[in-house]
């Protein structure tokens, strides 16, 4: 049975355990940790909603570390939400049987479950706190730069983001997730740390919390659009089922080029080769309703298959079971900001 626990205190052994797979010995449940700072509209911090993904626990834990010394007192109030504490014993995404942490929020489409009653849980705790911001903090796999995504369209969620990076992704499916449900109540972002575990993304996760922290309001000196770099989902590429694919054997149907993830966060011209290919096989591309709009992005002419418009690749992979179980890359065109 999942409970949220809710502690005022900040436990010492918090701030001295090696990693986060050790968190189950100082929480035995999901768990909301309130501190007190300066400014009383706390800023809300989650973490751990994949559980492999350490970088978030390791960047607050560093925040708190700083913060917990005599005579320094945070700038402004935090809640932080410790996500899936069963999943982040074993160093997993989720476990078996669980569902994704991060689709489960209020908004979402997932059906009623122990899942979905915890997170309406926290939302209904954090949004009685009046909260500044929401920060939810992510790794991925792939060669990604760091960059933050947001839900809505607006200048406080541009400033947000672009004290992050000035790459930002706007997405309006999936739903579920922490920071569509924070946008009802606050400017909210979900931040995207490159690869889990490594020092900059944990230096630059804290960094970035802390300078949110002494920020008075986001309205001021608001973000011009030369700033920043926002892109929208078009579509997320899969390989289907029956159809074989390797990035180093040839006697496949679909045979990518090792440097592959090297596109990432580029913009390609509607004329790049993302694969060779037998027997006609193609990639299919999907939009945000799950229809098949392959005809529109790809082409395969002289046994290759060929992007037929200007788009991004995000989150392209080398890890054949991710691109099975998961998708190959999304593609994504960028936004004009008024
Ligand atoms: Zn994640």
């Amino acid at each position: 049975m999942l409970k949220l626990n809710q502690i005022h205190d900040l436990p010492e052994a918090l701030l001295e355990i090696k990693n986060s797979t050790d968190i189950h010995t100082v929480f035995d449940q999901p768990t909301l940790l309130f501190v007190e700072g300066k400014h009383k509209h706390p800023l809300f911090v989650s973490i751990l909603l994949h559980a492999n993904e350490d970088t978030g626990f390791l960047a607050i834990q560093q925040l708190l570390r700083k913060y917990s010394q005599p005579h320094h007192q945070l700038p402004r109030s935090m809640i932080i939400f410790f996500g899936n504490i069963e999943a982040s014993k074993k160093g997993l995404r989720r476990l078996k049987g669980q569902p994704d942490y991060n689709r489960v929020w209020p908004g979402g489409d997932h059906p009623e479950c122990e899942e979905t009653r915890l997170m309406q849980n926290v939302v209904d705790v954090v949004a009685q706190h009046k909260p500044f911001a929401s920060i939810d903090i992510h790794n991925n796999t792939g060669k990604n730069p760091h960059y933050g995504c947001i839900n809505r369209l607006e200048p406080r969620f541009f400033k947000l983001a672009a004290l992050f990076s000035r790459t930002v992704v706007f997405f309006e499916t999936p739903k579920g997730v922490q920071s569509m449900a924070m946008a009802e109540y606050c400017p909210s972002i979900t931040l995207e740390c490159g690869q889990p575990h490594q020092p900059h993304g944990i230096k630059h996760a804290a960094d970035y919390v802390e300078t949110v922290l002494h920020l008075d309001d986001l309205d001021s000196h608001p973000v011009e659009s030369k700033d920043i770099d926002i892109y929208q989902t078009v579509a997320r590429v899969i390989v289907p089922r029956e159809t074989t694919f390797s990035f180093t054997r040839q006697d496949v149907d679909i045979h990518f080029h090792p440097e592959l993830e090297k596109l990432n966060f580029s913009e390609l011209s509607g004329e790049t080769v993302f694969a060779e290919t037998r027997n006609n096989a193609n990639l299919q591309a999907l939009d945000e309703h799950e229809q098949d709009i392959t005809d529109e992005l790809f082409e395969v002419k002289n046994h290759q298959i060929i992007l037929k418009k200007p788009l991004m690749p995000a989150m392209l992979t080398l890890d054949e079971n991710i691109i099975r179980q998961d998708c190959l890359c999304y593609l994504m065109k960028r936004l004009a900001l008024e």
